[in-house]
């Protein structure tokens, strides 16, 4: 008995009895459990994942199975799943139960997949590299001593070892991505509005949406398919269908793709990742699409952008957890105020600390105009300047990381290096466009490298068959 790498072996298999949905999740089960050196999971939900399955096994049998039946998901530890326990890997959220599920949720149990677990990732969801977490880092499968990457790193691993079918993330600056290129998995980061937030922690909500880390790019399309749609839950999200990923008509003609010169020549990309994205590009030329090195005025400006805005959010949202409404509380307290302070200063972790200081300092009387207003002022520059580029091109690419996985511990103690870390994935956040991480094959120490690959908004279907295209699957 083994498990299925993709949705559509493992559903033939399924159909023709050579495995139930039982013996998947049975196998899943055993490999997490050999496999808890790797930190990926945070709880596994063996009861009512087991449950699950018997209910999607009696419906395949009767053939009245949903479009994901028997496929076994694993998620984040920031999307809410009712009755189960959610922290975003902060001790503030300790002993914390959802009182509902996410849509995202909702919606995968609504097409028969099965929720395995609850993963690990960087507290609230800010870090690249799943080190800034309560439960501990998230090492690398092709190298132990590695970042898995961050903030999604549980997803990644889980994927990239075989631990779940199908994981879920989030990605507010490149958190489904970067994990994705560093693990060697494929992450999708949807059109933001693309798919609800409802029930996702929130860590910045101007950027935040959820994404699929999978195995290949088909298995990224039919979750997008299902999880994504209007919802009452948030206002945000756009009433335009997405239609169905198998039957989409991919026009395979010769395709027009910018590049970012100055990404090429960027101080922080590493000499190996250059060379495969240009053979890449090499590649892509040999088939008839046309490459083009275009400009970018803002590349400079993207991060310091994306940590004003993010942060200053961040402050906002994270102001609920007072020790009142959810998880933990100190009780060393003496008066309300007191509380909170304790509470505050226990509960959350360095990182998330400094960046709701970060985003306080940055909207505060006086500073407001300087920072937060001037950010969102870039932030429309950077938009307007992302929409021109796609008036011309098909699609943008550049690596998803300047380098592979790096040590654990190195960057740990250096904030200003690891916000570095997101430099060619904030784009996608600041504009709102699709976005996807592929692998592109291992670097001379056998660690994996991205490519990645950004369209138009609400062109996902494109933005994915081309990806199948360019990485031959
Ligand atoms: N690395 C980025 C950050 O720390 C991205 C995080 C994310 O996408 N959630 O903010």
């Amino acid at each position: 008995m083994k498990n299925y790498c993709s949705y559509k072996d493992l559903y033939v298999a399924l159909k023709s009895n050579k495995t139930s949905c039982v013996q998947q999740t049975t196998l899943y089960l055993k490999k997490i459990k050999k496999q808890k050196n790797l930190n990926a999971f945070i709880e596994v939900f063996e009861k009512t994942a087991l449950e699950t399955s018997k209910k999607v096994d009696e419906k395949i049998k009767k053939g009245t199975q949903g479009k994901l039946a028997g496929m076994v998901v694993a998620i984040k530890d920031n999307i809410c799943y009712k009755g189960h326990k959610i922290s975003a890997s902060s001790k503030i959220l300790e002993g914390f139960e959802s009182i509902y599920s996410a849509t995202v949720i909702e919606k995968l149990l609504k097409e028969d997949a099965i929720i395995i677990g609850r993963l690990n990732c960087d507290e609230f969801a800010m870090g690249s590299a799943n080190e800034n977490s309560i439960y501990g880092p998230v090492l690398n499968p092709h190298n132990k001593r590695k970042v898995a990457g961050g903030s999604s790193g549980g997803s990644a691993v889980a994927v990239a070892a075989g631990l779940c079918l199908v994981a879920l993330g989030s990605d507010t600056g490149g958190s489904i991505r970067q994990p994705a290129s560093f693990c060697g998995v494929v992450g999708l980061k949807p059109t933001y509005s693309r798919v609800s937030r409802h029930g996702l922690i929130a860590y910045a909500s101007s950027f935040d949406q959820i994404g699929p880390l999978t195995n290949n790019i088909d298995d990224a399309g039919l979750v997008l398919e299902v999880i994504s749609g209007k919802d009452d839950f948030d206002s945000t999200v756009s009433n335009s269908p997405i239609g169905s990923y198998n039957e989409y008509n991919y026009k395979n003609t010769p395709k027009k793709i910018a590049y970012i010169e100055e990404t090429l020549s960027h101080k922080l990309l590493n000499k190996e990742v250059k060379e495969m994205f240009l053979k890449k590009i090499k590649s892509l030329e040999k088939k008839g699409h046309v490459i083009s090195p275009i400009s970018f005025p803002y590349l400079d400006y993207l991060v310091p952008t994306y940590y004003v805005l993010t942060t200053a959010e961040a402050s906002s949202n994270l102001s609920r957890y007072d020790g009142v409404r959810y998880g933990y509380r100190s009780e060393a307290s003496s008066d309300l105020q007191d509380m909170y302070f304790r509470t505050r200063t226990e509960g959350f972790g360095e990182e998330v600390k400094r960046r709701i200081m970060l985003g306080t300092f940055v909207l505060s009387a006086g500073y407001n105009d300087e920072y937060f207003t001037k950010a969102q002022k870039i932030r429309r520059l950077i938009y307007d300047k992302t929409i021109q580029i796609f008036n011309d091109f098909d699609f943008l690419i550049s690596p998803t990381s300047p380098h592979t996985a790096f040590d654990v511990g190195v960057k740990y103690n250096d904030p200003i290096k690891m916000y570095l870390e997101d430099v060619f994935t904030v784009q996608a956040n600041l504009s709102g466009n699709p976005a996807v991480s592929i692998p592109i094959g291992l670097d001379s120490k056998n660690l994996p490298v991205g490519i990645h690959i950004m369209s138009n908004h609400f062109n996902e279907y494109n933005l994915l068959y081309f990806s199948k295209k360019l990485s031959n699957q």
